[in-house]
Protein backbone atom coordinates (compact mmCIF):
# COMPACT_ATOMS: atom_id res chain seq x y z
CA UNK A 1 0.00 0.00 0.00
CA UNK A 2 2.63 2.50 0.94
CA UNK A 3 5.85 3.56 2.68
CA UNK A 4 6.36 4.94 5.92
CA UNK A 5 9.35 7.02 7.48
CA UNK A 6 9.82 5.87 11.39
CA UNK A 7 12.19 8.51 13.11
CA UNK A 8 14.16 6.62 16.04
CA UNK A 9 14.56 3.33 16.87
CA UNK A 10 14.44 3.05 20.32
CA UNK A 11 12.10 0.66 22.64
CA UNK A 12 9.02 1.71 21.24
CA UNK A 13 10.29 2.46 17.58
CA UNK A 14 11.33 -1.15 18.01
CA UNK A 15 7.92 -2.85 18.50
CA UNK A 16 6.14 -0.37 15.76
CA UNK A 17 8.73 -0.98 13.17
CA UNK A 18 8.70 -4.92 13.24
CA UNK A 19 4.72 -4.42 13.85
CA UNK A 20 5.02 -2.63 10.47
CA UNK A 21 6.73 -5.46 8.88
CA UNK A 22 4.19 -8.08 9.85
CA UNK A 23 1.61 -6.07 8.38
CA UNK A 24 3.19 -5.99 5.40
CA UNK A 25 -0.19 -5.32 3.40
CA UNK A 26 -0.32 -1.64 4.32
CA UNK A 27 3.53 -1.22 5.12
CA UNK A 28 5.01 -2.22 1.99
CA UNK A 29 8.43 -0.22 2.78
CA UNK A 30 9.59 0.90 5.93
CA UNK A 31 12.24 3.41 6.00
CA UNK A 32 14.40 3.50 9.64
CA UNK A 33 16.13 6.62 10.11
CA UNK A 34 17.69 8.22 13.68
CA UNK A 35 21.32 9.60 14.30
CA UNK A 36 22.24 5.79 15.43
CA UNK A 37 22.31 4.37 11.98
CA UNK A 38 24.02 1.12 13.40
CA UNK A 39 21.19 0.75 15.48
CA UNK A 40 18.41 0.62 12.56
CA UNK A 41 20.96 -1.19 10.15
CA UNK A 42 20.81 -4.04 13.38
CA UNK A 43 16.86 -4.07 13.37
CA UNK A 44 16.67 -3.87 9.57
CA UNK A 45 19.08 -6.93 9.48
CA UNK A 46 16.81 -8.66 12.24
CA UNK A 47 13.52 -8.42 10.24
CA UNK A 48 15.78 -9.79 7.21
CA UNK A 49 16.85 -12.65 8.90
CA UNK A 50 13.18 -13.68 9.79
CA UNK A 51 12.34 -13.91 6.33
CA UNK A 52 8.92 -13.67 7.04
CA UNK A 53 8.13 -9.92 5.66
CA UNK A 54 7.47 -8.58 2.68
CA UNK A 55 8.37 -5.25 3.57
CA UNK A 56 11.09 -3.01 1.96
CA UNK A 57 13.32 -2.01 4.55
CA UNK A 58 15.62 0.53 4.44
CA UNK A 59 17.96 2.83 7.07
CA UNK A 60 19.01 6.62 6.75
CA UNK A 61 20.78 8.73 9.38
CA UNK A 62 19.27 11.93 10.56
CA UNK A 63 19.41 14.36 13.55
CA UNK A 64 15.64 15.07 13.99
CA UNK A 65 16.67 18.46 15.44
CA UNK A 66 17.20 19.93 12.06
CA UNK A 67 14.37 20.97 9.95
CA UNK A 68 16.72 20.85 7.24
CA UNK A 69 18.37 17.28 7.78
CA UNK A 70 14.82 15.93 7.60
CA UNK A 71 13.31 17.76 4.49
CA UNK A 72 16.40 16.52 2.84
CA UNK A 73 15.51 13.03 4.12
CA UNK A 74 12.01 12.97 3.47
CA UNK A 75 12.73 14.23 -0.09
CA UNK A 76 14.68 11.46 -0.91
CA UNK A 77 12.20 8.67 0.83
CA UNK A 78 9.07 10.04 -0.10
CA UNK A 79 7.50 8.48 2.31
CA UNK A 80 3.63 8.23 2.64
CA UNK A 81 3.37 9.09 6.12
CA UNK A 82 6.51 9.51 9.13
CA UNK A 83 5.90 7.94 12.25
CA UNK A 84 7.99 9.73 14.99
CA UNK A 85 9.30 7.39 17.47
CA UNK A 86 12.26 9.91 18.71
CA UNK A 87 11.56 12.15 21.77
CA UNK A 88 8.80 14.45 22.49
CA UNK A 89 11.61 17.17 21.86
CA UNK A 90 11.48 16.72 18.03
CA UNK A 91 8.02 16.62 17.75
CA UNK A 92 8.10 20.19 16.30
CA UNK A 93 10.49 20.12 14.21
CA UNK A 94 9.21 16.99 12.29
CA UNK A 95 5.47 18.66 12.11
CA UNK A 96 7.35 21.61 10.38
CA UNK A 97 9.15 19.54 7.93
CA UNK A 98 6.40 17.06 7.13
CA UNK A 99 4.53 20.17 6.37
CA UNK A 100 7.08 21.52 4.10
CA UNK A 101 7.01 18.28 2.26
CA UNK A 102 3.06 17.86 2.30
CA UNK A 103 3.41 14.57 4.27
CA UNK A 104 0.95 12.94 7.19
CA UNK A 105 2.66 12.98 10.71
CA UNK A 106 2.02 10.81 13.14
CA UNK A 107 3.65 10.87 16.77
CA UNK A 108 2.99 8.94 21.07
CA UNK A 109 3.83 12.09 23.27
CA UNK A 110 3.23 15.09 22.81
CA UNK A 111 5.71 18.28 22.59
CA UNK A 112 8.24 19.11 25.22
CA UNK A 113 11.49 21.19 25.43
CA UNK A 114 14.81 19.35 25.78
CA UNK A 115 15.67 22.68 27.95
CA UNK A 116 13.35 23.93 30.74
CA UNK A 117 15.27 26.53 31.32
CA UNK A 118 15.23 28.38 27.96
CA UNK A 119 14.29 32.11 28.52
CA UNK A 120 12.12 32.18 25.50
CA UNK A 121 9.82 29.39 26.32
CA UNK A 122 9.78 29.75 29.68
CA UNK A 123 8.06 33.09 28.98
CA UNK A 124 5.28 31.10 27.66
CA UNK A 125 4.71 28.51 29.72
CA UNK A 126 4.79 30.74 32.76
CA UNK A 127 1.95 32.55 30.54
CA UNK A 128 0.31 28.76 30.51
CA UNK A 129 1.26 27.71 33.91
CA UNK A 130 -0.93 30.87 35.15
CA UNK A 131 -3.79 30.54 32.39
CA UNK A 132 -4.64 26.59 32.50
CA UNK A 133 -3.51 26.16 35.91
CA UNK A 134 -1.22 23.23 35.41
CA UNK A 135 2.49 22.87 35.73
CA UNK A 136 3.96 19.95 33.00
CA UNK A 137 6.35 20.60 30.69
CA UNK A 138 4.39 19.57 28.10
CA UNK A 139 1.06 20.37 26.90
CA UNK A 140 -0.62 20.46 23.63
CA UNK A 141 -0.45 24.24 22.82
CA UNK A 142 2.43 23.62 20.73
CA UNK A 143 0.72 21.23 18.41
CA UNK A 144 -2.38 22.07 18.45
CA UNK A 145 -1.31 25.41 16.86
CA UNK A 146 -0.39 23.60 13.74
CA UNK A 147 -3.93 22.90 12.91
CA UNK A 148 -4.43 26.13 10.58
CA UNK A 149 -1.31 24.87 8.78
CA UNK A 150 -1.71 21.37 8.57
CA UNK A 151 -5.29 22.05 6.99
CA UNK A 152 -4.12 24.32 4.30
CA UNK A 153 -2.17 21.82 3.08
CA UNK A 154 -4.18 19.16 3.09
CA UNK A 155 -2.34 16.47 5.11
CA UNK A 156 -3.27 14.95 8.45
CA UNK A 157 -1.17 14.80 11.62
CA UNK A 158 -2.55 12.26 14.45
CA UNK A 159 -1.33 12.90 17.70
CA UNK A 160 -0.38 10.58 20.58
CA UNK A 161 -1.27 7.09 19.53
CA UNK A 162 0.62 5.44 21.71
CA UNK A 163 -0.98 3.14 25.03
CA UNK A 164 -1.59 6.31 27.05
CA UNK A 165 -2.13 8.62 25.19
CA UNK A 166 -3.07 6.63 22.59
CA UNK A 167 -5.31 3.26 23.35
CA UNK A 168 -6.74 4.87 26.23
CA UNK A 169 -8.09 8.00 24.54
CA UNK A 170 -9.27 5.66 21.94
CA UNK A 171 -11.24 3.22 24.67
CA UNK A 172 -12.67 6.68 25.49
CA UNK A 173 -14.89 7.54 22.15
CA UNK A 174 -15.17 3.78 22.32
CA UNK A 175 -17.09 3.95 25.37
CA UNK A 176 -18.78 6.77 24.33
CA UNK A 177 -19.58 5.12 20.52
CA UNK A 178 -21.33 1.94 22.27
CA UNK A 179 -21.71 2.41 25.91
CA UNK A 180 -22.71 5.91 26.71
CA UNK A 181 -24.83 8.62 25.81
CA UNK A 182 -22.66 11.28 28.50
CA UNK A 183 -19.66 10.14 30.70
CA UNK A 184 -19.21 12.24 33.53
CA UNK A 185 -15.98 10.66 34.47
CA UNK A 186 -12.81 8.78 33.59
CA UNK A 187 -10.30 7.26 35.65
CA UNK A 188 -7.14 6.40 33.55
CA UNK A 189 -5.17 3.53 35.53
CA UNK A 190 -2.09 2.55 34.29
CA UNK A 191 -0.49 -0.65 36.24
CA UNK A 192 2.88 -1.90 35.84
CA UNK A 193 3.05 -5.32 37.92
CA UNK A 194 6.40 -6.47 35.96
CA UNK A 195 9.83 -7.16 37.75
CA UNK A 196 12.96 -6.91 35.91
CA UNK A 197 15.16 -7.46 39.37
CA UNK A 198 16.94 -4.17 39.10
CA UNK A 199 16.68 -2.04 42.00
CA UNK A 200 16.18 0.72 39.83
CA UNK A 201 15.16 1.00 35.92
CA UNK A 202 12.81 2.86 33.92
CA UNK A 203 10.60 0.48 31.52
CA UNK A 204 10.96 3.69 28.79
CA UNK A 205 12.81 6.77 27.96
CA UNK A 206 14.74 7.48 31.38
CA UNK A 207 14.64 11.57 30.96
CA UNK A 208 11.15 11.33 29.86
CA UNK A 209 9.76 8.94 32.06
CA UNK A 210 11.53 11.25 35.61
CA UNK A 211 10.61 14.34 34.19
CA UNK A 212 6.60 12.74 34.28
CA UNK A 213 6.56 11.71 37.10
CA UNK A 214 8.95 14.08 39.16
CA UNK A 215 6.22 16.96 38.48
CA UNK A 216 3.37 17.69 40.27
CA UNK A 217 -0.08 15.71 39.96
CA UNK A 218 -3.12 17.56 38.33
CA UNK A 219 -6.76 16.30 37.35
CA UNK A 220 -9.55 17.99 35.57
CA UNK A 221 -12.67 18.95 37.28
CA UNK A 222 -15.64 20.65 36.31
CA UNK A 223 -13.66 22.35 33.79
CA UNK A 224 -10.87 23.65 35.70
CA UNK A 225 -7.24 21.69 36.47
CA UNK A 226 -6.56 21.03 40.26
CA UNK A 227 -3.27 20.44 40.54
CA UNK A 228 -1.73 18.77 43.65
CA UNK A 229 1.75 18.14 44.48
CA UNK A 230 3.75 14.99 43.20
CA UNK A 231 2.47 11.53 44.49
CA UNK A 232 0.04 13.35 46.81
CA UNK A 233 -2.87 11.45 45.57
CA UNK A 234 -2.48 7.43 46.41
CA UNK A 235 -4.90 4.82 45.90
CA UNK A 236 -4.71 1.13 46.00
CA UNK A 237 -6.73 -0.96 43.00
CA UNK A 238 -7.20 -4.62 42.68
CA UNK A 239 -5.67 -5.08 39.12
CA UNK A 240 -6.82 -8.18 37.01
CA UNK A 241 -4.46 -10.83 36.69
CA UNK A 242 -1.64 -8.35 38.70
CA UNK A 243 -3.46 -7.85 42.03
CA UNK A 244 -3.23 -5.14 44.66
CA UNK A 245 -1.29 -2.03 43.84
CA UNK A 246 -0.69 1.40 45.50
CA UNK A 247 -1.12 3.95 42.59
CA UNK A 248 -0.33 7.60 42.33
CA UNK A 249 -2.22 10.82 40.62
CA UNK A 250 -0.01 11.82 37.94
CA UNK A 251 -0.46 14.71 35.47
CA UNK A 252 -0.98 13.49 31.82
CA UNK A 253 -1.44 15.02 28.51
CA UNK A 254 -4.69 13.01 27.03
CA UNK A 255 -6.02 14.73 30.33
CA UNK A 256 -5.96 17.83 28.04
CA UNK A 257 -6.88 16.31 24.88
CA UNK A 258 -10.14 14.55 26.51
CA UNK A 259 -11.55 17.32 28.25
CA UNK A 260 -11.52 19.15 25.42
CA UNK A 261 -13.00 16.36 22.78
CA UNK A 262 -15.88 14.56 25.24
CA UNK A 263 -18.44 16.92 25.58
CA UNK A 264 -19.92 17.46 29.18
CA UNK A 265 -16.90 14.89 31.09
CA UNK A 266 -16.86 16.18 34.53
CA UNK A 267 -13.80 14.57 35.91
CA UNK A 268 -10.77 12.68 34.50
CA UNK A 269 -7.77 11.67 36.23
CA UNK A 270 -4.84 9.41 35.48
CA UNK A 271 -2.98 6.87 38.32
CA UNK A 272 -0.06 4.78 37.94
CA UNK A 273 1.55 2.25 39.69
CA UNK A 274 4.78 2.56 41.40
CA UNK A 275 6.59 0.31 43.87
CA UNK A 276 8.05 1.98 47.06
CA UNK A 277 11.80 1.05 45.91
CA UNK A 278 11.12 3.30 42.65
CA UNK A 279 9.80 5.95 44.46
CA UNK A 280 12.37 6.23 47.25
CA UNK A 281 15.31 6.06 44.44
CA UNK A 282 13.69 8.92 42.52
CA UNK A 283 13.18 10.93 45.55
CA UNK A 284 16.68 10.49 46.38
CA UNK A 285 18.10 11.13 42.48
CA UNK A 286 15.50 14.52 42.64
CA UNK A 287 17.02 15.33 45.95
CA UNK A 288 21.17 15.51 45.16
CA UNK A 289 19.70 17.57 41.60
CA UNK A 290 20.27 14.26 38.94
CA UNK A 291 17.14 14.80 37.27
CA UNK A 292 18.10 18.54 36.52
CA UNK A 293 17.38 18.97 32.77
CA UNK A 294 19.74 22.17 32.55
CA UNK A 295 22.94 22.02 31.79
CA UNK A 296 25.91 21.81 34.78
CA UNK A 297 29.80 22.62 34.49
CA UNK A 298 31.63 18.87 35.36
CA UNK A 299 35.71 19.27 35.30
CA UNK A 300 35.80 21.85 32.07
CA UNK A 301 32.46 20.01 30.67
CA UNK A 302 29.08 20.94 30.57
CA UNK A 303 26.61 18.03 31.09
CA UNK A 304 22.99 17.77 31.86
CA UNK A 305 22.80 15.69 35.44
CA UNK A 306 19.24 13.74 33.73
CA UNK A 307 21.03 12.76 30.81
CA UNK A 308 24.20 11.54 32.70
CA UNK A 309 21.54 9.18 34.77
CA UNK A 310 20.37 7.90 31.13
CA UNK A 311 24.06 6.85 30.68
CA UNK A 312 23.75 5.00 33.99
CA UNK A 313 20.67 3.71 34.32
CA UNK A 314 19.99 0.32 32.32
CA UNK A 315 18.81 0.97 28.36
CA UNK A 316 15.22 0.12 28.77
CA UNK A 317 15.32 -1.96 25.47
CA UNK A 318 17.67 -4.13 27.12
CA UNK A 319 14.64 -5.35 30.39
CA UNK A 320 13.23 -7.34 27.67
CA UNK A 321 14.74 -10.85 28.76
CA UNK A 322 14.89 -10.48 32.46
CA UNK A 323 10.93 -8.37 32.83
CA UNK A 324 8.61 -10.64 34.07
CA UNK A 325 4.82 -10.06 35.59
CA UNK A 326 1.65 -8.26 33.51
CA UNK A 327 0.87 -4.65 32.56
CA UNK A 328 -2.71 -3.92 33.20
CA UNK A 329 -3.39 -0.73 31.58
CA UNK A 330 -7.19 0.93 31.17
CA UNK A 331 -10.29 3.13 31.71
CA UNK A 332 -13.44 3.02 34.08
CA UNK A 333 -16.11 5.25 32.77
CA UNK A 334 -18.88 6.32 34.88
CA UNK A 335 -22.04 8.03 33.20
CA UNK A 336 -25.59 7.93 31.90
CA UNK A 337 -26.67 5.20 29.07
CA UNK A 338 -30.94 6.08 28.30
CA UNK A 339 -31.13 8.16 31.26
CA UNK A 340 -29.72 5.11 33.41
CA UNK A 341 -26.40 5.61 35.44
CA UNK A 342 -23.57 2.89 34.23
CA UNK A 343 -20.20 2.46 34.69
CA UNK A 344 -17.44 0.21 32.81
CA UNK A 345 -14.24 -0.80 32.59
CA UNK A 346 -12.04 -1.20 29.11
CA UNK A 347 -8.71 -2.88 29.60
CA UNK A 348 -5.59 -4.56 28.42
CA UNK A 349 -3.71 -7.24 30.24
CA UNK A 350 -0.13 -6.99 28.25
CA UNK A 351 2.74 -10.12 29.35
CA UNK A 352 6.13 -9.09 29.21
CA UNK A 353 7.59 -12.45 28.85
CA UNK A 354 5.45 -13.17 25.70
CA UNK A 355 5.94 -9.40 24.02
CA UNK A 356 9.88 -10.75 24.82
CA UNK A 357 9.15 -14.18 22.76
CA UNK A 358 7.28 -12.50 20.41
CA UNK A 359 9.38 -9.14 19.44
CA UNK A 360 12.19 -9.16 21.94
CA UNK A 361 10.93 -6.61 23.68
CA UNK A 362 8.92 -6.01 27.20
CA UNK A 363 5.23 -4.57 27.31
CA UNK A 364 5.94 -1.11 28.03
CA UNK A 365 7.58 -0.93 24.31
CA UNK A 366 5.09 -3.58 23.02
CA UNK A 367 2.56 -1.85 24.39
CA UNK A 368 3.39 1.89 23.30
CA UNK A 369 4.47 0.44 19.53
CA UNK A 370 1.66 -1.31 18.72
CA UNK A 371 -0.66 1.56 18.70
CA UNK A 372 1.50 3.69 17.47
CA UNK A 373 1.78 0.91 14.21
CA UNK A 374 -2.21 0.86 14.21
CA UNK A 375 -2.65 4.73 14.19
CA UNK A 376 0.32 5.02 11.51
CA UNK A 377 -1.93 2.16 9.41
CA UNK A 378 -5.40 3.96 10.10
CA UNK A 379 -3.74 7.13 8.34
CA UNK A 380 -1.93 5.01 5.31
CA UNK A 381 -4.99 3.36 4.52
CA UNK A 382 -7.13 6.41 4.52
CA UNK A 383 -9.18 4.83 7.54
CA UNK A 384 -8.59 7.97 9.38
CA UNK A 385 -8.59 11.01 7.33
CA UNK A 386 -8.65 14.67 7.80
CA UNK A 387 -6.68 17.86 6.99
CA UNK A 388 -5.49 19.41 10.16
CA UNK A 389 -4.20 18.14 13.56
CA UNK A 390 -6.46 15.85 15.50
CA UNK A 391 -6.23 13.40 18.73
CA UNK A 392 -6.74 9.80 18.28
CA UNK A 393 -10.45 10.05 20.07
CA UNK A 394 -11.64 12.43 16.76
CA UNK A 395 -11.95 9.78 14.80
CA UNK A 396 -14.19 6.38 14.67
CA UNK A 397 -12.24 4.14 17.26
CA UNK A 398 -13.92 0.47 15.69
CA UNK A 399 -11.29 -0.07 13.48
CA UNK A 400 -8.67 1.06 15.89
CA UNK A 401 -10.14 -1.23 18.29
CA UNK A 402 -10.18 -3.88 15.75
CA UNK A 403 -6.66 -3.68 15.11
CA UNK A 404 -5.99 -3.73 18.83
CA UNK A 405 -7.13 -7.66 18.82
CA UNK A 406 -5.50 -8.34 16.04
CA UNK A 407 -2.22 -7.05 16.40
CA UNK A 408 -1.52 -8.26 20.24
CA UNK A 409 -3.47 -5.99 22.44
CA UNK A 410 -6.84 -7.80 23.23
CA UNK A 411 -9.07 -5.66 25.73
CA UNK A 412 -11.78 -6.49 27.77
CA UNK A 413 -14.93 -4.63 28.87
CA UNK A 414 -16.29 -5.14 32.62
CA UNK A 415 -19.91 -3.65 33.15
CA UNK A 416 -20.04 -2.67 37.17
CA UNK A 417 -15.87 -3.18 37.79
CA UNK A 418 -14.44 -1.02 41.14
CA UNK A 419 -14.63 2.51 41.25
CA UNK A 420 -11.71 4.55 42.71
CA UNK A 421 -12.53 6.83 45.16
P1 LIG B 1 14.25 5.74 23.45
O1 LIG B 1 15.09 6.73 24.17
O2 LIG B 1 14.44 4.28 23.66
O3 LIG B 1 14.38 6.00 21.88
C1 LIG B 1 14.40 7.28 21.33
C2 LIG B 1 14.87 7.15 19.90
O4 LIG B 1 14.86 8.45 19.33
C3 LIG B 1 16.29 6.61 19.77
O5 LIG B 1 16.31 5.67 18.74
C4 LIG B 1 17.10 7.84 19.40
O6 LIG B 1 18.15 7.42 18.53
C5 LIG B 1 16.07 8.67 18.64
N1 LIG B 1 16.40 10.09 18.73
C6 LIG B 1 16.57 10.85 19.85
N2 LIG B 1 16.93 12.09 19.50
C7 LIG B 1 16.99 12.11 18.15
C8 LIG B 1 17.32 13.09 17.21
N3 LIG B 1 17.67 14.33 17.57
N4 LIG B 1 17.29 12.75 15.90
C9 LIG B 1 16.95 11.50 15.49
N5 LIG B 1 16.61 10.53 16.34
C10 LIG B 1 16.64 10.83 17.65
O7 LIG B 1 12.74 6.18 23.72
P2 LIG B 1 11.45 5.22 23.74
O8 LIG B 1 11.49 4.34 22.56
O9 LIG B 1 11.28 4.70 25.10
O10 LIG B 1 10.28 6.32 23.53
C11 LIG B 1 9.98 6.84 22.24
C12 LIG B 1 8.82 7.81 22.33
O11 LIG B 1 7.66 7.13 22.78
C13 LIG B 1 9.04 8.96 23.30
O12 LIG B 1 8.57 10.15 22.71
C14 LIG B 1 8.19 8.61 24.49
O13 LIG B 1 7.74 9.74 25.19
C15 LIG B 1 7.03 7.92 23.79
N6 LIG B 1 6.25 7.03 24.67
C16 LIG B 1 4.89 7.09 24.58
C17 LIG B 1 4.12 6.27 25.39
C18 LIG B 1 2.64 6.25 25.23
O14 LIG B 1 2.00 5.35 25.78
N7 LIG B 1 2.02 7.16 24.51
C19 LIG B 1 4.71 5.34 26.37
C20 LIG B 1 6.15 5.29 26.31
C21 LIG B 1 6.87 6.13 25.50
P3 LIG B 1 19.54 8.21 18.39
O15 LIG B 1 19.94 8.65 19.76
O16 LIG B 1 20.42 7.20 17.77
O17 LIG B 1 19.26 9.35 17.44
Amino acid sequence: MGKVLVIGCGGVAQVAIQKCAQNDAVFNEICIASRTVSKCDDLKKKIEAQGKSRSKITTAKVNADSVDELIALIKSVKPDVVLNLALPYQDLTIMDACLACGVHYVDSANYEPEDTEDPEWRKIYEKRCKEQGFTAYFDYSWQWAYQEKYKKAGITAILGTGFDPGVTSVFTAYALKHYFDQIDTIDILDCNGGDHGYPFATNFNPEINLREVSANGSYWENGHWVETKPMEIKREYNFEQVGMKDMYLLHHEEIESLAKNIPGVKRIRFFMTFGQSYLTHMKCLENVGMLRTDPVMFEGKEIVPIQFLKALLPDPASLGPRTVGKTNIGCIYTGTKDGKKRSIKIYNVCDHQECYKELGSQAISYTTGVPAMIGTAMVMTGTWKGAGVFNVEEFDPDPYMEGLNKWGLPWVVDENPVLVD
